[in-house]
């Protein structure tokens, strides 16, 4: 791995398997995620518009975004004035929430990724659209930490025929943030709402973070229905690095960044909600 000294990665050294001997709450904790959403088990309910909708209010189109490679993905923080202007509430949420950052979770090949599955079924990827509790705390790391802090979106990618029109903006500067640390500016407008399904029944549960810390502090919304993309692009995805440009020489197989997702963890007493829209 070169001289790279990350604390954790998605490699066989630093991966999921040896979280918990840096993050005991990998193992001790009782609600973290991902879960296998097994569909018969969960609590099925009716959205009833006017009562406790889940509301998602996101300005049409997010102008100046700047994609990076946090070494462990692509990612995507939201500036504050537009996140601002970014509204989760209502559903399972007993607070608003604004949106600090999107990013995504793949596997080695189209057959795995998603971090959520549904019956034992994953999906090629899984985009997370990360909000934080700002009518409790003060800034997201607070809330990070806390009960109740973060409401996370949970997207699967499916593979269709026609390539995702808002992900082509993210991938066409993908080949610009290939290495750890590097950013890019997004030369478009994207709309986000384009990257959320049209129907939104969703699956909530509390859970946690699904990096380290592992915190135990997020609502999950996770959308029934997927989104389509392409095998193609998914597989551009595989070609960004967990190092630096210059530690990529040195390192085993150029560092790619081929996987980035956890396995799923234990329900324990927790319940599934399926919110049918
Ligand atoms: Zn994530």
């Amino acid at each position: 791995m070169g001289n790279d000294t990350c604390d954790w990665g998605y490699c066989d050294h630093n991966g999921p398997q040896v979280w918990p001997q840096k993050f005991p709450i990998a193992d001790s904790g009782r609600r973290q995620s991902p879960i296998d959403i097994e569909t018969d088990k969960c609590l099925v309910v009716r959205e009833q518009p006017g009562q406790n909708e889940l509301t998602i209010l996101y300005p049409t189109v997010f102008p100046e975004l700047t994609v990076q490679n946090s070494g462990y993905g692509w990612k995507v923080d939201i500036p504050e004035q537009l996140a601002k202007q970014s509204v989760l509430s209502g559903g399972p949420l007993a607070h608003t929430y604004q949106m600090a950052q999107f990013h995504c979770h793949w596997g080695k090949h189209c057959g795995v990724g998603s971090e959520h599955t549904v019956n034992g079924k994953s999906y090629a990827a899984e985009l997370h659209f990360v909000h934080w509790n700002t009518g409790q705390f003060d800034n997201p790391l607070d809330a990070m930490m806390s009960t109740n802090g973060l409401a996370v979106l949970g997207v699967f990618l499916d593979i269709g025929e026609q390539s995702n029109d808002e992900l082509d903006k993210l991938l066409e500067h993908i080949t610009l943030v290939r290495y750890k640390g590097e950013k890019c500016d997004i030369a478009h407008n994207v709309d986000i709402t384009k990257l959320l399904p049209e129907n939104k029944s969703y699956w909530t549960y509390t859970g946690s973070l699904t990096t380290p810390p592992l915190s135990e502090s997020v609502t999950w919304i996770v959308f029934s229905n997927p989104i389509l993309c392409t095998e193609d692009q998914i597989s551009r995805f595989r070609d960004m690095c967990f190092v630096t440009r210059d530690n990529s020489l040195t390192a085993a197989l150029g560092g790619q960044l081929v996987e980035n997702h956890r396995h799923t963890q234990p329900l324990y007493d927790r319940t599934v909600t399926f919110v049918q829209k």
